[in-house]
């Protein structure tokens, strides 16, 4: 056993935070703090259309206000910085090195269009896009020639192998790496890392202990593990927390404006919006005002529902 939990928020900075976010970052901060561990804020802005330092600081902002703090991270500092991923170009570059030494990365020239085409064929797996191989087994001389007039994006060859790992809320979950998930992106082909990858080496070097995310991610997650042991790094344990539905069993997303952080604010405290959060995700049994650390002195994992949670009508009434 690790001696303390270190926790996590990782946001993206592509909007304003809503009640999903709220619930997942209220879920991680609480996991690490009931049992005297860290938070570790990291922004992750590897998308330069979508990421906006404004939503950064709005989020740190909106974190503030609603008592979950962070002992390390963007706007407190610490020695696993810097905090944004946008700057950390470099330390991806040393572990794709990594990766790259193990002769397990391979350029890929496909254009979306191609991609799109495979994944129009019939059969062509069940909702997720699998990546064929299509461009593992090109030679030198092809390489060079398509190189020309094409940057490829690199991908990380993966191996048949079923990867199994136990989530802290989901239970038992396996996916085969190479018909579930198929060779994936490690960077782009406009030289942005990708998600899997910085996710994952950042985790390491900021000595992440728990995971806590929105069940979204959950698919990711077997990758995750493959990088894990290639880094040679032990995971962290995972807790994918339930989605939020809309009454009529929407997904709720940034684009839900009456329930972001800016509306919500507008309304009601913050100890009124975690105690109905408190309450929706079966911490307490009544929706009444609280606050984060009144939550961590009886926080427990078990109390935490497991399935998707559709938000009441009455809630949040506009
Ligand atoms: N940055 C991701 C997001 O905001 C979360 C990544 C993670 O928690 O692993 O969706
Ligand atoms: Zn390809």
């Amino acid at each position: 056993m690790r001696s303390t939990t270190v926790g996590r928020f990782a946001p993206s900075p592509s909007g304003r935070m809503h009640l999903g976010n709220v619930m997942s970052a209220l879920l991680a901060w609480l996991g690490a703090k009931s049992g005297g561990g860290r938070m570790v804020l990291r922004i992750e802005d590897l998308d330069p259309e979508r990421s906006r330092p404004e939503y950064a600081a709005q989020i740190e902002e909106d974190l503030r206000f609603l008592g979950l703090d962070w002992d390390e991270g963007e706007g407190v500092g610490g020695a696993h910085g810097p905090y944004l991923q946008s700057r950390r170009t470099r330390i991806y570059e040393a572990a794709l090195d990594q990766l790259s030494r193990q002769g397990l990365l391979y350029p890929c020239y496909c254009t979306r269009a191609e991609l799109h085409a495979v994944t129009q064929a019939p059969h062509a797996g069940e909702g997720r896009f699998v990546y064929s191989g299509r461009c593992r087994e090109i030679g030198e001389v092809e390489r060079a020639r398509l190189s020309a007039d094409r940057k490829p994006a690199i991908r990380l060859r993966v191996p048949e192998e079923e990867i199994r790992f136990v989530d802290g809320l989901c239970g038992s979950c396996a996916q085969n790496l190479r018909t579930e998930c198929g060779d994936f992106i490690v960077r782009r082909s406009d030289g942005a890392f990708a998600y899997q990858l910085a996710v994952v080496v950042d985790d390491i070097l900021m000595g992440v202990t728990q995971v806590v995310r929105g069940r979204d991610l959950l698919d990711s997650t077997p990758r995750q593990l493959y990088i894990y042991r290639l880094l040679g790094a032990e995971p962290p344990v995972f807790y994918h927390v339930p989605l939020l539905l809309a009454p009529d069993g929407r997904r709720l997303s940034k684009r839900e404006r009456d329930l972001d952080m800016g509306a919500l604010r507008a309304r009601y405290s913050a100890e009124e919006i975690l105690g109905k959060l408190a309450w929706l995700t079966g911490l307490r049994d009544t929706p009444g005002p609280t606050d984060a650390r009144e939550l961590a002195a009886t926080f427990s994992w078990e109390r935490v529902k497991r399935e998707n949670l559709y938000l009441p009508e009455a809630l949040f009434e506009a």
